[in-house]
C-alpha cells in the first residue's frame, strides 16, 4: 500500500530541537562526521554555532522556491516562474532575519536574490511536465534502523530530508535539489550516503523501492543551468555499506572519539582558525 502524507512516518519540518545526537541520525549527520568527526562534534554536540554563508544561504532560498511550487504543483496548482519569485521576495526578509545574515553591501543582497530567482527561472524553463507527480516534498522520511544483515535493532530513527518524490508510470523517484556554482562529474559515490538514507526511510514509509534516484543540480554560473543525474535503485551492497557507516559513526559517539580530520574542506570550515586550533586529540 501507497503511503499519503498522512502517514505518521512522513513528518513535516525538522526533528524539534534541541535533540540529542543520540535521538538520531541523519545523512546531514553521518556527512559531517565522515568529512571530519571533530567538526561534527563542535557543530552537533558542542553545538558552537555557525554563521550562514552567502552561498547557504542562496541554497535554502532556492530549495524553498522549489518546495513553494511543488506544494503548489500537489495541490492540482501549476505555479509560473514569477509566481515562484513573487515567493521569494516576499518571503526573504524574513528568512534573513530568521538565519541572522549579514550581507557585506546592499548590492551582494541584492545579487543574490537575483540569482534566487534565476535559479529557480532555469529550473522551472527545463522542467517535464511528464516528469511525474510530487507525493512529497521537502519532507523526513523517518524509519527504525534495523541491519538488513543481521536484523539487529540500532535503537534509533533515521530521518532522510528528502526534497522530492516523484510518482512516474514505471515507479517512485527520489529527487535531491543541489546548488552548485559548477558543473560536476555524476559522481554516484559523492552522493552515496545520502541516496542511501534516502531510499532506506523511502522503503519503511511507502513499503516498496525506489526505482531510482535523483541530484538535480541547479549550477550558479553566469547563465544558469539544471543537470540532472540519474542513478539506479539502491542495492544490498549500498545498504551494507551504509550500515557499515553507521555503525563507525555510533561507535565514536559510545567512544566519545571525535578526531579532527584535515582535507581541502577545511578552508570552508568556520572552526578552523579557533576551535579546530586548540583541540589536542
Ligand atoms: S578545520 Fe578541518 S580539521 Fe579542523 S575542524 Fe574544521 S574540517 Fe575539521
Amino acid at each position: 500500500m501507497i503511503a499519503t502524507l498522512t502517514d505518521s512516518r512522513l513528518v513535516r519540518g525538522e526533528p524539534s530541537e534541541p535533540s540529542d545526537v543520540c535521538d538520531y541520525i541523519s545523512p546531514t549527520r553521518l556527512n559531517t562526521w565522515l568529512q571530519c568527526p571533530l567538526k561534527f562534534k563542535l557543530h552537533y554536540i558542542d553545538r558552537l554555532k555557525e554563521p550562514t554563508s552567502p552561498s547557504l544561504f542562496l541554497g535554502k532560498r532556492v530549495h524553498d522556491g522549489l518546495a513553494f511550487f511543488y506544494r503548489h504543483l500537489q495541490n492540482g496548482d501549476h505555479l509560473s516562474a514569477d509566481d515562484v519569485s513573487r515567493h521569494i521576495v516576499a518571503s526573504w526578509d524574513e528568512a534573513v532575519a530568521a538565519d541572522e545574515m549579514e550581507f557585506a553591501s546592499c548590492d551582494d543582497e541584492a545579487t543574490l536574490k537575483r540569482q534566487a530567482i534565476e535559479l529557480i527561472e532555469a529550473y522551472l524553463d527545463m522542467r517535464n511536465d511528464n516528469e511525474g507527480l510530487p507525493r512529497a516534498v521537502q519532507c523526513p522520511l523517518e524509519s527504525p534502523l534495523v541491519d538488513p544483515d543481521t536484523g539487529d535493532q540500532l535503537g534509533l530513527t533515521l530521518f532522510g530530508f528528502v526534497d522530492l518524490i516523484l510518482e512516474t508510470p514505471t515507479g517512485f523517484a527520489i529527487v535531491d535539489f543541489k546548488t552548485a556554482s559548477r558543473s560536476s562529474a555524476p559522481l554516484e559515490i559523492s552522493h552515496e550516503v545520502q541516496l542511501s538514507c534516502y531510499a532506506y526511510a523511502f522503503r519503511h514509509v511507502f513499503g516498496l523501492a525506489e526505482q531510482e534516484v535523483q541530484i538535480r543540480s541547479l549550477i550558479k554560473t553566469k547563465t544558469p543551468k539544471v543537470e540532472t543525474h540519474r542513478y539506479s535503485a539502491r542495492s544490498d551492497v549500498h545498504f551494507r555499506r551504509l550500515f557499515a557507516v553507521i555503525r563507525a559513526y555510533l561507535n565514536d559517539l559510545q567512544a566519545n572519539r571525535f578526531a579532527y580530520r584535515p582535507s581541502w574542506t577545511c578552508a570552508m570550515c568556520n572552526y578552523r582558525e579557533t576551535e579546530c586550533l586548540q583541540w589536542l586529540g
